[in-house]
């Protein structure tokens, strides 16, 4: 830390990313990445968009919030674009929290929220989940803060139902409810339809996850039009041209074929229950997931140690040291061919 850095960041623990190692090839389970490239259009778009790279990308987003728009069935106005959803997870805490209005969510949870809550300078508060890693949606009413939901969450994997949600809107109806649908292309129930009906309701979607555009950096925030117009105060305070001209046209080829992001989708799921069918035979335990990661710990083998074995053997997956999930390790749903390696090299390792 040199002499000049800002007292209020003294304390500041910044989000470590997974790894992104380059010493070696790794069958990288690690960070919850799609397996599959993008569709061949989104290239060419990004392709012929870099020609046009002197100009600076469009700071409304039309094009892209038109297109997203007609297939969520939403007015462009509902939706602001971003530079991955992190962007728009940083934005809210800027526009929604502040002395009086602390931040609240899981103690087990994105680990994001804690990080924004911090460089933002607002006070938060986490609430235990429950001793299964469920969320008792109880726990959340009248929390007099504005709420942040991962969900599903992460990274537990373990999703609500979009009733259950309802009743944490409903039940604090003077603050904002974020919800962050992350993963909830994977077979969770999204919130998106209910933000008619509930103007204090912020839902968050990614590009990174279920559209195989995470080095593009997009995601979106959807809401209704006066919750959007304060996000957009903040956005164009902070950088305008947040998302860039060949994410922009990655983003519009991307939902123009949305229907190969499904299909791949559909594949993920298939591969999870298969790795989840075979990790059981070798006696892990699991939390439900409704992502593309699984959430395993076995009751023989320690989790940091299992990490580090798969790592010698070339497999990256992700352990987390907190306490009450230091047990368990991440895995993220790759090809049916990187489960069967990952099933094949954990049984050796067991
Ligand atoms: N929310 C959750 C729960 C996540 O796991 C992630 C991915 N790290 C994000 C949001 C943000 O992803 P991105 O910025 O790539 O959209």
């Amino acid at each position: 830390m040199s002499l000049y850095f800002s007292d209020k960041y003294v304390d500041l623990e910044a989000y470590v990313p997974g790894e992104q190692p380059r010493d070696q090839q790794y069958i990288k389970l690690n960070t919850n990445e799609n397996p599959f490239p993008p569709h061949p259009a989104v290239t060419e778009a990004v392709r012929k968009e870099a020609e046009k790279l002197q100009l600076y990308s469009d700071p409304e987003c039309l094009d892209m919030r038109r297109t997203l728009a007609a297939q969520l069935g939403l007015e462009p106005e509902e939706l602001i674009m971003t530079n991955g959803s992190d962007e728009v997870l940083n934005f809210a805490f800027m526009a929604f929290c502040d002395d009086h209005m602390p931040a609240v969510f899981p103690d087990i949870t994105y680990g994001f929220y804690r990080v924004f809550a911090q460089v933002n300078c607002v006070p938060w508060r986490d609430v235990p989940l429950q001793e299964d890693l469920t969320i008792d949606v109880r726990d959340f009413y009248h929390s007099a803060g504005t709420v942040f939901i991962a969900n599903p969450n992460a990274p537990t994997g373990i999703a609500l139902t979009r009733d259950e949600i309802r009743k944490i809107i409903e039940q604090n109806p003077y603050s904002v409810v974020v919800v962050d649908e992350a993963y909830v292309d994977f077979g969770a129930e999204s919130c998106l339809p209910l933000i008619r009906e509930y103007d204090n309701l912020l839902v968050t979607q990614t590009f990174s996850k279920s559209r195989s555009l995470a080095g593009g950096r997009l995601g979106f925030g959807a809401g209704n039009e006066e919750l959007i117009r304060d996000l957009n105060t903040v956005r164009y305070s902070v950088n305008p041209y947040n998302v860039n001209r060949m994410t922009l046209a990655a983003g519009i080829a991307c939902m123009e074929n949305d229907g190969y992001n499904r299909e791949n989708c559909q594949v993920i799921k298939e591969n999870r229950e298969w790795a989840a069918k075979e990790l059981k035979k070798l006696g892990f335990d699991m939390t439900e997931s409704m992502t593309n990661f699984l959430f395993v710990r076995h009751p023989k083998a320690d989790g940091e140690k299992l990490y580090r074995e798969l790592k010698e053997r070339g497999i990256l997956i992700r352990h987390f040291s907190t306490e009450r999930i230091r047990d368990y390790n991440r895995i993220t749903v790759g090809t049916r061919e990187q489960m069967e390696t990952l099933v094949r090299t954990i049984a050796q390792i067991l």
